[in-house]
């Protein structure tokens, strides 16, 4: 790309959207910015931006604006048949995005991660891994730090541990990772994407540029991600807890990778069947990016996971409370339910992204969860699937704080709230770390309210802060 013979124009100025604009302009580009969005946040990253050098355009002359500018840098959380997007191809211009020109400013090697879950724990564990052996690591991407901001400081001898979101490889073509990380396919965004099998050839795409020196992670366990192999030129490492693949796997109670025993299960800190699959995925590809055993047994055991997911907030009068709040699809919400040890009152509901509810209530029948309160946009989606599958230990109720105070009130000592929603938080919160923080504010203040309620603990499980800047997507 020439920067400096281009005009770009970067429609929303989220996080990667200012990082991009950021990038440009260093590289001696003229850019100019679009962003309908009223947010204070927005405006006032827009007017920084635009005392560096930038012109921002107003919704009234984008059109003609759109005419001068060469290439269109389009934040993830904008579709690819926008509008805009679609009068740039129709004029032959490019059509791009942040992590796009990330992958091209990138000097070091990369792991990219994709898959509808998991994918920020396991580029979390995968920078703790690099960092343990010794290696400079950043988990970039879509966890927060865009990938344009990752590439500027991570030197030649560093490996990025970049996550990757369906929506951000739509308009990612370049990035050639050393590893290549598949972890499961399952339903989610198809508000988005329209169907499964657009949705499935967005995340195959992340093998594309990958060859025969490279490497294809893939999880064995999941038929979808299993037939991803077929389409690969990259040499295939699996992953499975079912079988001894050639890669990572479990026997007698160990994470192996091939042939070698390197960390014993109950060494973990974090639990779940799912986790273990995240934990065998960073494995296979950090010791395929030349990690030692031990670097990667040192810091598996001691990550503790990331905010709001499964994170114990509190526990008082006999009850545990657990913020699940990136659970944002069915597929999430029953991995936290097929785990739980103990009688459940969970809260569901939010931002309906077209899912299909009835295998979570069918799931819900055969499960430790006594009771659903359901509220958000979709509360009356997830009732009618309720009632479709005969589970009625539910309540509707809305707002979000009722929902909340309903659940603590419905919960007996022995028991667990658990807020795993199955759903995205844009309804009535500005994304899903928010509607965690609010849960922990409400059960704390709640459970004090509670008559012989004693606070015993409140203690946060996870030792990594939540990752931020999904612009979009949950
Ligand atoms: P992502 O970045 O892909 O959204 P996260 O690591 O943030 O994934 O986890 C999102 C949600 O999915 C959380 O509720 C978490 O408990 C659950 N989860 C994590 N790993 C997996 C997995 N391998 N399979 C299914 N669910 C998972």
């Amino acid at each position: 790309m020439l920067f400096s013979r281009q005009v770009f124009l970067v429609a929303g100025l989220s996080r990667s959207g200012v990082s991009a604009a950021e990038y440009l302009l260093s590289r001696g580009a003229a850019v100019c910015l679009y962003d309908d969005a009223e947010e204070r946040g927005v405006r006032e990253a827009m007017e920084a931006l635009e005392k560096k050098g930038c012109r921002i355009v107003h919704k009234e002359e984008l059109s003609e604006r759109a005419e001068e500018c060469d290439i269109l840098v389009l934040s993830p959380g904008i579709p690819i048949d926008h509008p805009l997007a679609r009068l740039f191809r129709g004029r032959r211009k490019r059509v791009t995005g942040e992590m796009e020109l990330g992958a091209l400013a990138l000097r070091c090697p990369a792991v990219a991660v994709t898959g509808t879950n998991g994918k920020t724990t396991t580029v979390t564990m995968l920078e703790r891994i690099f960092k343990a052996a010794g290696k400079e690591s950043l988990a970039c991407g879509n966890i927060g730090l865009p990938l344009t901001a990752a590439a500027q400081s991570l030197g030649e001898d560093a490996i990025a541990a970049v996550e990757v979101s369906s929506f951000q490889l739509e308009t990612l073509s370049s990035l050639r990772p050393h590893a290549a990380v598949v972890l499961n396919i399952a339903e989610d965004h198809l508000d988005r994407h329209y169907n499964m099998e657009n949705y499935i050839y967005l995340k195959r795409k992340l093998l594309k540029n990958c060859t025969e020196s490279e490497y294809a992670v893939l999880n064995y366990d999941d038929p979808a991600v299993r037939s991803f192999a077929e389409h690969t030129k990259a040499h295939v490492v699996w992953f499975s807890l079912k079988e001894r693949v050639k890669g990572a796997y479990l026997e007698d109670n160990a994470l192996c990778f091939e042939g070698e025993k390197v960390l014993l299960t109950d060494d973990l800190s974090v639990s779940g069947e799912h986790n273990l699959y995240n934990a065998l995925a960073a494995l296979a590809a950090a010791k395929l990016m030349g990690a030692e055993s031990g670097a990667v047994s040192k810091a598996l055991s001691s990550f503790k996971g990331v905010s709001h997911r499964l994170e114990r907030v509190l526990e008082a009068g006999g009850i545990i409370y657990i913020d699940d709040s990136k659970a944002t699809n069915v597929d999430s919400c029953l991995k936290a339910i097929g785990g739980l040890d103990r009688e459940t009152v969970l809260i569901l509901g939010g931002k309906d992204k077209g899912e299909r509810y009835e295998p979570l209530f069918a799931a819900l029948k055969r499960s430790r969860v006594v009771h659903a309160v359901l509220c958000g946009e979709n509360a009356f989606r997830l009732m009618n699937a309720a009632m479709e599958e005969g589970y009625t230990a539910v309540t509707l109720c809305r707002p979000f704080e009722v929902a909340v105070r309903v659940a603590c009130l419905t919960a007996r000592a022995g028991q667990s709230v658990l807020l795993s929603p199955a759903a995205a938080s844009f309804d009535a919160f500005r994304g899903f770390e928010e509607r965690g923080e609010k849960f922990a504010a409400l059960v704390k203040q709640i459970a004090c309210e509670l008559p012989a309620v004693g606070e015993s603990a409140a203690a946060g499980r996870s030792d990594v802060p939540a990752g931020g800047g999904a612009e979009g997507l949950e």
